[in-house]
């Protein structure tokens, strides 16, 4: 089943006057939509007690939940030191996803402004050790998702994303940020064409799993030189991209991703928009 939801809360969502995130699971529901991506990128700081609250919200309701790592995750630090710290930050992801009835861990690989081949190789022999850390700790059973990235000066494009993946079919499964993807190489994304050459590019690289379930970020963004500069609604008519093209592709291929819409301030709303092309394309 494909699922669409937000990252993080609308405006409306407060405007509304609620608060917590465990009132978000009816709220969504009663939205129609099914998934919500829970944020740790300034850190990983919840209690138990409203982890919990979260999980048995989102359960009743039916709502996948992911969590996205904080962004000063670093797997292609020169140091391996700092990498323990971001193999940490991975761990109390996990242990907070767990009461939250989570199971996809969104990443940002990592630096790459001391050149892009170097970073990658440090990234993939991280991110082995990384899992046999997790498997060590008993922390299997959880999905990693590094995330294709939109500024130059970062690891993730979607070759590197897909090196990456190829680690582990089953618990690798990428995250394709079409924003993203669309900013780095300054407005790449126009015609179902370019969106069918990436996807088939993934379908060669990776098992079908992880290509058919593969997390999707959504929103339009604003770029420059160096790629992304901050994330629009989908009300954007200049940058894009725009979603009618990957809808269609979705169905072609079959895929049944968790699309997460990060538009600014209206994203429970835009996920429905983004629900809505899709459905009627039905
Ligand atoms: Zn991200």
């Amino acid at each position: 089943m494909i699922r669409f939801g937000p990252s993080g809360h609308s405006a409306s969502f407060y405007a509304e006057g609620h608060k917590h995130t465990p009132e978000a699971a009816k709220w969504l529901r009663d939205k129609g939509l099914n998934a919500y991506e829970y944020s740790f990128g300034r850190g990983v700081s919840i209690s138990q007690a409203t982890a919990e609250k979260i999980g048995a919200e989102m359960r009743e309701y039916d709502i996948a939940l992911s969590c996205h790592a904080p962004y000063y995750i670093n797997l292609a630090h020169e140091s391996d030191e700092e990498v323990v710290k971001s193999f940490g930050y991975i761990e109390r992801c996990i242990e907070a996803v767990k009461p939250m009835g989570g199971e996809r861990i969104v990443f940002h690989p990592g630096s790459a402004s001391k050149g892009r081949a170097a970073a990658l190789q440090l990234a993939l022999k991280r991110t082995e050790a990384l899992l046999k850390r997790l498997d060590g700790g008993g922390y299997s059973g959880y999905i990693l998702c590094p995330e294709t990235m939109g500024k130059k000066g970062q690891l993730g494009t979607c070759e590197e994303i897909c090196e990456m993946c190829r680690l582990d079919g089953e618990r690798l499964i990428p995250t394709f940020d079409w924003g993203h993807i669309n900013a780095y190489y300054g407005g790449s994304l126009k015609s179902a064409g370019d969106y069918r050459k990436i996807l088939d590019y993934v379908f060669s690289r990776l098992t079908e799993r992880q290509a058919r379930f593969m997390h999707i970020h959504f929103s339009k963004i604003q770029y420059g030189q160096a790629g992304e500069i901050r994330h629009l609604d989908l009300t954007d008519t200049v940058y894009g991209p725009d979603f009618e093209p990957l809808a269609g592709l979705l169905k072609e291929y079959k895929m049944e991703p968790v699309v997460i819409c990060e538009s600014r301030e209206n994203m429970a709303e835009d996920a429905l928009k983004l629900k809505a092309m899709y459905e009627n394309l039905l």
